[in-house]
């Protein structure tokens, strides 16, 4: 008989946001993970580190949002994923065992009898504390610190916070999960004799790029709050430290700290880029490089591969469609003698060179290299009736065959290839320069401006504009940016060397407050 193995699940703390805060032990198991259960608040960015094909599920709970799961069932979905076998994390924000149900979680599997760990985590207390510049204890203003939830139900009778005793009995309080009732807090606790001038701190998103704080007093706060619409999540400090932020805060007083910068980037090249301007503090959005992938089905291509004949015109409008193109006829056991029949059009010098190393001279370059130009050549010479084939990609502007057609062409689209953007990345980018959050786009190649503009897709250069008119270009050098500017736009940024870390330089000298050098 064989013995069926039992899985084990890990409650692991996420640490509160910054990817960088986990644990060595947490990374190491992620690494390993067979199934890991996220929260709200774990950082996404960490599941990057979870092995191809792992099961990822998220548990959601997000406050005042439909919980994705009960947390019965969470408990419920560890216990049966561990009875399958499987190397379980359950993966937590800050330390699983502050305010985090990660006790409720554990003596359900104690109880069912399933093998567990708890690795501790970076709680979102300390870390906010640290990120607004505020020592959480310090000699000469507290000897004491208590943690408390400010989730509690104001109404409850016999509230489990003894407000009398926490008012004045610790030097610095750092409520979690207080902000919707933030003004109760501060009632309760100046009611129970509390100085009204104690400095309070609320620091929203902790350790990430997102992070903001605003500072007042057990009087002030609340309006403040209100005024700087500050939500969940976010933590109150309370306490004479909070004074220190003044002098200790750094990780907001960075030179990029705010500023949302596109790093468009091909494969190749590694994250120096984005490591230089994260260290400054730069919200970096990274959008890698397109793939260019062969079509699903060549049906339609094919077909007319049999006929090539027949046609009068056979345009190229990209390198990518003369590749794909002749990979297709030599697959099918043909080759350029096949393309005799046919007039042959490029739509710029490029295409036409590359047409040359396949064996085929173009017939027809128009002067001005893009598609109206290409069909503007075409319509001076006469397409009326005629038959014209457009090996292209999947997707691509409508206007050559359009104009063509409209001239009375009879014209073949036949997709050979097509552009895959990471998922969903297109539509985020258009989403992020449509809202104008983003400061900064930056290029260090000539194809990544490329990449940049098909993943953009404007419908035209005045669209293009209207994204980019208050976004920042940095271009690592002269060619790059003359590709930025071949395009219409302008480059702000461009480093003497064209190096990587001259350009990080560059960024930071660039949003330096005047006069700081
Ligand atoms: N186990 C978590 C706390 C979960 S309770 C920990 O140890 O940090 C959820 C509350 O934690 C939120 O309502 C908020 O008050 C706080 N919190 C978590 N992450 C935070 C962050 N990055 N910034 C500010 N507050 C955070």
């Amino acid at each position: 008989m064989s013995k069926k193995r039992k899985g084990k699940v890990y409650l692991v703390g996420a640490g509160p946001g910054d990817p960088g805060l986990i644990t060595v032990r947490g990374k190491y198991l992620l690494e390993r993970a067979q199934v890991v259960v996220y929260d709200y608040l774990a950082s996404v960015k960490l599941l990057k580190h979870v092995p191809q094909g792992a099961e990822l599920i998220y548990a959601g709970k997000k406050g005042g949002v439909k919980h994705t799961h009960t947390q019965e069932e969470i408990n419920q979905m560890l216990v049966d994923w561990a009875e399958t076998g499987k190397m379980v994390v359950r993966l937590k924000g800050g330390d699983p065992f502050i305010f985090g149900r990660g006790g409720e979680e554990i003596e359900f599997l104690s109880d069912s009898g399933v093998d567990f760990e708890v690795v501790p985590g970076v709680t979102s207390a300390t870390a906010a504390a640290t990120y607004a510049g505020i020592p959480i204890t310090h000699r000469e203003h507290t000897a004491s610190v208590a943690f408390l939830t400010g989730h509690e139900d104001p109404t409850k009778e016999n509230s489990n916070i003894d407000w009398s005793k926490l008012a004045t009995g610790a030097g610095t309080l750092v409520v979690y999960m207080g902000i919707k009732n933030l003004p109760i807090i501060v009632n309760n606790l100046m009611s129970n004799g509390r100085d009204p001038k104690t400095p309070v701190a609320v620091v929203r998103w902790a350790s990430t790029p997102e992070q903001r704080s605003v500072v007042g007093t057990l009087e002030t706060i609340t309006d403040i709050v209100r005024e700087a619409d500050i939500k969940p999540p976010a933590l109150i400090i309370v306490g004479d430290v909070v004074n220190l932020r003044s002098k200790i805060d750094w990780f907001e007083k960075r030179p990029l700290f705010g500023k949302r910068i596109v790093v468009t980037r091909t494969r190749e090249q590694a994250s120096e880029l984005m490591a230089g301007l994260e260290e400054n503090g730069g919200n970096c959005i990274e959008f890698s490089t397109i793939k260019i992938e062969p079509v699903e089905s060549y049906e339609v291509f094919d077909e007319e591969l049999e006929r090539l004949e027949e046609y009068h015109w056979i345009l190229f409008t990209s390198l990518n469609g003369v590749k794909y193109f002749f990979e297709r006829l030599y697959a099918k056991g043909l080759d350029a003698r096949n393309m005799k029949g046919p007039g042959i059009a490029a739509v710029g010098k490029a295409t036409a060179d590359l047409l040359l190393e396949y064996g085929v001279r173009a017939d027809l370059i128009p002067t001005t290299f893009t598609g109206e130009g290409l069909a503007e050549s075409l319509l001076d010479q006469g397409v009326e009736g005629r038959k014209v084939l457009i090996p292209r990609a999947e997707k691509a502007r409508e206007i050559l065959p359009e104009t063509l057609r409209g001239a009375g062409a009879q014209v073949t689209v036949a997709p050979v290839y097509k552009n895959v953007a990471p998922d969903g990345k297109r539509e985020q980018l258009r989403e992020e320069l449509e809202s104008g959050k983003v400061d900064m786009v930056t290029f260090t190649s000539s194809s990544t401006v490329r990449n940049f503009l098909s993943m953009v897709d404007a419908e035209s250069d005045a669209d293009l504009k209207r994204l980019m008119h208050e976004v920042t270009i940095a271009a690592i050098g002269p060619i790059t940016a003359k590709t930025v500017t071949d395009n219409g736009l302008t480059v702000d940024i461009q480093p003497e060397s064209y190096t990587i870390s001259e350009m990080v330089h560059e960024i930071v000298d660039y949003y330096k407050p005047d006069g700081m050098l």
